[in-house]
């Protein structure tokens, strides 16, 4: 049997009459009757963009503010939302509270904006109070509604809660108000998609549903919708969640981006791999800069940009021209200042809302476990055996994922050292060489944008590994030849008798070997 939701959009669909961007365009640019374009969607959809001269008249609350917004009903009113279908329902909607000529368009905003057609950013509205102004048409039906749907007080709301009975509480807002706060436990179901997604979100028709809004306007005409789809125990929350959080009853504040934040990361969080929740994971994340030379710097630089919260740095060293050539976190001006000092600066600056750490010493094994316990992880970017060895010998220990770049000359190495599910860097090199082996750092050159690239994939691979998104490069060694432009993979094995990450090892100690490379 078809879904409620399928039965009502069929009706919609023979009912309402469809017009396509393009049919739009043209009624636009005809210079003819006025026409009211009017965008239902969220807040926080039509924030980043909406068509030009758009009203903002969102799904939820369409019979609040549609005389307000729209006075004259026999106008031509087309109505869009985002893909077309939330429209169907707006359109409806308008047409049941008088207005005689409107139209939906199809495919939405998301089909105008493919199609080439101009947008623009409107001023964000201002959100207002649920119950200000609300129409004399609407008081009357909201009071036959409360004839018929029950309404409970914050108390006796959470009293049914703690009863033990079988009741679920729906959120009937909008993704910013949901946001902020809200009843624990609570599932989102906003009203501008309720009859898309309640049989997706409210299981069990017969189940009992406390549903609530701001201030229980939008809910009891929530509730009513509810009934007619279908379930048939709706409860809705007499003076929404304003009045439960003034009377003091327990909510659930999440842990949110600010608006700036989602402004930034708008980028990021419109894709399903990262959205809001990934984007908060990274505001979580805790990742340390081993160095902030050639590989650190593009490394931090992009993990700044990226939101990830606390970015720690270590450095001992300060900035001198020749670094210049490549360490693109530090510039002419700061030569002579630490390292991580300048850093902390370029980092902030590009992005003041996360954290920098500067840890302005050398890496031994007497502050290694220290500094690494407050980390999830670990990039290096380190120019030097000993402190490669440590890093690796560290990160086996506290378990830590190691992403490791290295660089000489022309060639790039990237992999992914991930104790417990790949080899360690000692899985391949035992020990380090022989100083007089090794070659001289100061001595040996290397392409200035050659470790932006290395230092890019390693920050690419961290964002991946704080996500859980993709396949980070786990006994994986990526090699660049930038003089030839060509990427090579190799496998590399875990050794199953390494004294460092072999299966029940036990951890045999730092060694601390001699600096024969100390730039
Ligand atoms: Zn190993």
């Amino acid at each position: 049997m078809a879904s409620v939701k399928d039965q009502w959009l069929t009706k919609l669909r023979s009912e309402v009459r469809e017009i396509s961007p393009e049919e739009v365009r043209k009624i636009l640019d005809s210079n003819g009757r006025p026409v009211a374009l009017v965008d239902v969607r969220e807040m926080d959809e039509f924030r980043q963009g909406s068509l030009p001269g758009a009203k903002h008249l969102p799904r939820g609350f369409i019979e609040l503010r549609a005389e307000e917004g729209i006075p004259d009903k026999s106008c031509q009113v087309i109505a869009f939302c985002q893909s077309g279908v939330r429209s169907l329902f707006a359109a409806q909607s308008l047409r049941a509270l008088g207005y005689e000529n409107v139209s939906s368009m199809s495919g939405g905003f998301g089909r105008w904006k493919q199609n080439g057609h101009p947008f623009e950013v409107p001023q964000p509205p201002i959100r207002r109070g649920e119950g200000e102004g609300i129409p004399a048409r609407l008081k009357s039906e909201l009071e036959r509604l409360r004839s018929e749907i029950r309404e409970l007080s914050p108390a006796d709301a959470r009293d049914l809660l703690a009863s033990g009975e079988p009741v679920s509480v729906a959120d009937v807002r909008e993704a910013d108000e949901f946001r902020q706060g809200r009843i624990a436990g609570s599932i989102h179901l906003p009203r501008g998609f309720l009859e898309i997604q309640a049989e997706g979100k409210l299981l069990d028709p017969t189940r009992t549903y406390l549903v609530y809004s701001t201030e229980g306007v939008r809910s009891l005409l929530a509730a009513d919708t509810l009934r007619r789809m279908g379930f048939t125990r709706v409860l809705s929350l007499a003076g929404g969640y304003a009045r439960w959080e003034a009377e003091g009853h327990p909510v659930e504040v999440p842990e949110i981006l600010t608006d700036r934040e989602r402004e930034r990361y708008m980028r990021h969080i419109t894709m399903d791999e990262v959205g809001e929740a990934g984007q908060l994971i990274l505001k979580k994340a805790r990742i340390l800069c081993i160095g902030a030379g050639g590989l650190g710097s593009p490394a931090a630089y992009y993990l700044a940009a990226a939101g990830v919260g606390t970015l720690g740095v270590v450095d001992y060293d300060v900035v001198d021209r020749s670094n210049l050539q490549r360490q693109i976190l530090h510039s002419d001006e700061r030569i002579g200042m630490l390292k991580t000092e300048s850093a902390k600066r370029t980092l902030l600056g590009l992005n003041p809302d996360i954290r920098v750490v500067a840890h302005n010493e050398r890496l031994t094994s007497d502050n290694v476990d220290r500094i690494f316990s407050q980390y999830d992880l670990v990039l290096d970017g380190c120019d030097n055996f000993p402190t490669r060895y440590l890093v690796n010998d560290a990160c086996v220990k506290h378990k830590k994922p190691n992403v490791h770049g290295s660089i000489y000359r022309f060639e790039g190495q990237v992999t992914v050292f991930w104790p417990g599910k790949g080899p360690c860097y000692r899985c391949l090199y035992p020990e380090p060489p022989p100083p007089e082996m090794a070659p001289s750092c100061a001595e040996a050159g290397v392409l200035g944008v050659l470790p932006g690239i290395v230092g890019a994939l390693e920050a690419s691979e961290a964002i991946k590994i704080v996500l859980g998104k993709g396949s980070p490069l786990v006994g994986r060694l990526l090699t660049f030849d930038a003089l030839e432009t060509r990427f090579r993979e190799l496998k590399l094995r875990r050794d199953p008798h390494c004294p460092y990450c072999a299966d029940g090892k036990d951890f045999p100690g730092y060694t601390d070997y001699a600096f024969f490379c100390g730039v």
